[in-house]
């Protein structure tokens, strides 16, 4: 997969499918309606042309109103939306769902959002009969509505992806997996797992997941010692360095912010990089958190940083 050149904030990473995915995007998870609108909109205009949301995220109406109203065309713009737990043995329903709400003609990228498929009528229970494999031959048929253009994994780990790949009835290999992945929870041997199957990953949660929150575990990445002098060096702030970081390691960001001056901050990424030792630095620290959990999945989804 080739690696993200400058100008980062106009490349892309070529996907499995000959697509290409803009390398730095907009997250929206925990973002209100009305943020939501305004972000979506502000990130279009200052130069953003990836938004990622979920049906999980209930924003998605919200999403597709921040693109009509930022005037950027439907065709210069990638929309990454994710089909939610409950919903795998009604893949095509969900999808629906997300398309209606988005009201944008069609999906750039559309993924499974953690391979564990939920009961609608008890989130406690997983569902009798149904996994991941399944799921994902019905995403595969999705391809046939040409509604949407490329079709991917999310918190797919290692063992998770054996077991889809190796399935006959996996034609089509996932074009993306999108993970969490920053210097607590960077992941290397999945990372060249994906590498060596021609998946790109995406790093979500790559400011560390700064949101205090109570579906997710804070991190201080931003805060990091080596992170802030990294910064001080480079004369950048700490979400800059992380958002390069990853850039620098061939994954594109999705960094979430409301806040229109970190939006525009967090894209300002042009004409300077870190050098081979400084990202060796920030990739040398120790630490491990891990901002998303599975305690309230009915099955366990995550089995350590890299396995
Ligand atoms: P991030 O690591 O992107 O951190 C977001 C937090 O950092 C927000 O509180 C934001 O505040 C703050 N922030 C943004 N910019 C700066 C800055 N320059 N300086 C200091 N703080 C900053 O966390 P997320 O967990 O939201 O991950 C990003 C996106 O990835 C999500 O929004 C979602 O789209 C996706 N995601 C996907 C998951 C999956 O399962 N596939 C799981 C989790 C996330 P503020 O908004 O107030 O500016």
């Amino acid at each position: 997969m080739a690696p993200a050149t400058d100008p980062y904030t106009r490349a892309s990473f070529g996907l499995n499918t000959g697509n290409a995915i803009p390398a730095v995007g907009l997250g929206t998870w925990q973002s209100s309606d009305s943020q939501t609108r305004d972000a979506v909109k502000h990130a279009l205009q200052s130069g953003y042309r990836h938004i990622d949301t979920a049906l999980n995220y209930g924003n998605e109406k919200e999403v597709g109103e921040g693109i009509r109203a930022s005037s950027v065309a439907r065709e210069d713009i990638w929309v990454t939306t994710k089909l939610d737990n409950p919903w795998h043995h009604r893949t095509r329903q969900g999808f629906e769902t997300s398309l209606k709400d988005l009201g944008i003609g069609y999906i750039d990228l559309f993924l499974i959002h953690f391979p564990c498929s939920t009961d609608p009528d008890d989130g406690s229970r997983h569902l009798r009969d149904w996994d991941y494999v399944k799921t994902w031959q019905e995403m595969q048929k999705l391809l046939d509505t040409g509604k949407v253009k490329n079709i991917g994994v999310s918190n797919f780990q290692i063992r998770h992806l054996d077991k889809l790949l190796s399935d006959p009835s996996c034609k089509i290999v996932p074009a993306v997996n999108q993970l969490e992945l920053h210097p607590y929870n960077p992941s290397p041997k999945l990372l060249d797992y994906c590498a060596s199957k021609g998946i790109h990953c995406t790093a979500y949660s790559c400011l560390g997941g700064h949101t205090k929150s109570p579906w997710n575990n804070h991190t201080d990445l931003v805060e990091n010692p080596t992170v802030l002098k990294v910064a001080q060096q480079k004369n950048k702030t700490p979400a800059q360095i992380l958002v390069k970081w990853g850039l620098q390691r061939g994954t594109s960001v999705i960094p979430k912010s409301v806040t229109p001056a970190r939006i525009d901050s967090n894209f300002n990424l042009d004409g300077w990089s870190l050098t081979d030792e400084e990202h060796a630095e920030i990739s040398g620290i120790k630490t491990r958190a891990k901002v998303v959990g599975d305690s309230w999945m009915p099955i366990k989804v995550f089995f350590g940083d890299d396995e």
